[in-house]
């Protein structure tokens, strides 16, 4: 059956009580994408941005790209991005290990992107954003990665649902709705951050 996680994420928002929010744990791919997911979180969550991708090729590239997302941090806190979050954002890093992700790839090397090896870097970066959000007692956990119109919005949140607990709830999304991805587009374009041409991989260098 499928599953509408735009309308399934509303439902959650529309049930939040925004002086006691959810603390969030939200699995950021790179700043442009964090961007138009906040414009739908922000006003609803307690968050926490968690960069950890393993996946991305060469370190310089998973260095930029954290950068940016360093830089969307200090601007959303510096109250100067469109829209202000209940609290001031948080930013955790998981140190690059680029041999846990050539671990889940191997032998799915020469997969199309959108394949078999995707569906094993989701796990893995989703996995990673779990397990932090339950040693950090997060209330929920999900990921910017349903903003790119790349990405399987439906396999991600299969993947979410798949990986909560009872104390720690996936929130099912799909921020590519709503104009997302152009959204992502021009507040790049706007706070002047960094847009990558190719996923993350060395396997996938398909451009964007
Ligand atoms: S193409 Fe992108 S999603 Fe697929 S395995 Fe490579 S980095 Fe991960």
């Amino acid at each position: 059956m499928d599953v509408n996680y735009d309308k399934e994420f509303e439902k959650i928002k529309a049930r939040i009580d925004r002086e006691n929010p959810p603390k969030l744990l939200l699995h950021v791919c790179c700043a442009p994408c964090a961007t138009a997911c906040l414009l739908r979180l922000a006003d609803s969550f307690d968050i926490t941005l968690y960069y950890a991708n393993d996946n991305i090729m060469p370190r310089e590239e998973w260095q930029k790209r954290l950068d940016e997302v360093q830089k969307l941090t200090e601007t959303v806190n510096g109250g100067l991005f469109e829209t202000q979050p209940l609290r001031p954002l948080d930013l955790v890093v998981q140190p690059l290990d680029t041999e846990r992700f050539l671990t889940a790839a191997n032998g799915l090397e020469k997969e199309k992107e959108g394949g078999a090896r995707c569906a094993k870097c989701f796990e893995l970066r989703l996995g990673d954003a779990r397990n932090f959000a339950l040693q950090h007692g997060f209330d929920m956990f999900a990921t910017t990665l349903t903003v790119s119109p790349y990405k399987n919005s439906r396999l991600l949140n299969e993947i979410g649902l798949s990986l909560q607990t009872p104390a720690l709830r996936w929130l099912p999304s799909d921020f590519k709705k709503h104009n997302g991805y152009n959204e992502s587009i021009r507040l790049s374009a706007k706070y002047g951050l960094y847009r990558q041409h190719y996923c993350g991989c060395a396997f996938g260098r398909t451009e964007m």
